[in-house]
């Protein structure tokens, strides 16, 4: 299947409470960590839940271990894409896949703390997605890493007149319908909130915990964020200022069936 965004008509509507979404790229150490993590923060709540653990072409065992989880709890699910193909196509997948009314995405790494996920939901009401602000980086992060994300966050920011606290932060909740209104390219899972509140979205920076990588290693250094994040930036800044705006003041004879209600008759 192709990542082309069709996935949605397919999805039956709101199957469960809450899907989370999980990119995975060669986390077979944080894996059997986090699951367990994430069904003990979640029993209380009584939610239905499933877990998309997207395999991102790994070249460990994570798929093997996931599909482990699934043969003992159906609610741990995988989609495994056919070769690596970064973050924001294995976040895409999972959107896709996800039938949950709820979706929450986070790492896999264990940086981002489960414990957030029921706080992020009761946002939910009141807003169409939450994303999630790394206060306490200096425990999880070098130093390097937050000066880094520190200046492009502020470029950012200035670019694309926004004023998110911390856009790398990929800790996010939404409901699920605003996400059928999002096209991702590669690189944009940084940007979501932005591309969101284009679409008239009402998104919450709220803070998170951030903890330290303790397996595996980063995917990213900055030399090979900086310069296609900044690349990035610049789409999305131009998405921004090319962003049809109009209002409709009049609309006669619009009575007949619209193209969307006559290709579904
Ligand atoms: N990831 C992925 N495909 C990639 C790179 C990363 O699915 O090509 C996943 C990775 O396994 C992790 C998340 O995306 O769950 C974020 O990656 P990472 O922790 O390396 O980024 P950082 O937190 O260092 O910015
Ligand atoms: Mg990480």
């Amino acid at each position: 299947m192709s990542g082309i965004a069709s996935g949605f008509a397919r999805v039956p509507a709101a199957a469960l409470d809450l899907s989370i979404v999980v990119p995975v790229y060669n986390e077979e150490e944080n894996l059997p960590l986090l699951w367990p993590e994430i069904r003990e923060v979640l029993a209380p709540t009584k939610l239905s839940y499933e877990v998309i653990f997207v395999d991102d072409g790994s070249r460990d065992r994570s798929a093997e271990i996931v599909r482990a989880f699934h043969e003992q709890d159906p609610r741990a699910r995988l989609v495994r894409l056919k070769t690596n193909a970064g973050e924001t196509a294995a976040t895409d997948a999972g959107f896709k896949s996800a039938r949950g009314r709820w979706v929450v995405v986070m790492d896999a790494d264990l940086q981002n703390d489960p414990h957030d996920i029921p706080g992020m939901l009761t946002h939910l009401d009141q807003w169409d997605a939450v994303t999630g602000w790394r206060v306490n980086r200096g425990t999880g992060d070098s130093w390097v890493r937050r000066a880094s994300s520190r200046v492009a966050n502020r470029v950012r920011n200035a670019l694309t007149e926004e004023t998110v606290q911390d856009s790398g932060c990929t800790f996010r909740a939404f409901r699920r319908e605003c996400l059928r209104d999002l096209v991702l390219y590669e690189g944009f899972h940084r940007f979501v909130p932005t591309l969101l509140k284009m679409r008239s979205y009402r998104v919450l920076e709220v803070p998170v915990n951030h903890r330290p990588r303790r397996f595996g290693e980063s995917k990213y250094g900055i030399g090979n964020r900086a310069w296609s994040a900044f690349k990035d930036l610049l789409a999305v800044r131009w998405m921004k200022d090319r962003l049809l705006r109009y209002e409709i003041a009049e609309d006669l004879g619009g009575e007949g069936p619209s193209d969307e209600r006559r290709s579904r008759e």
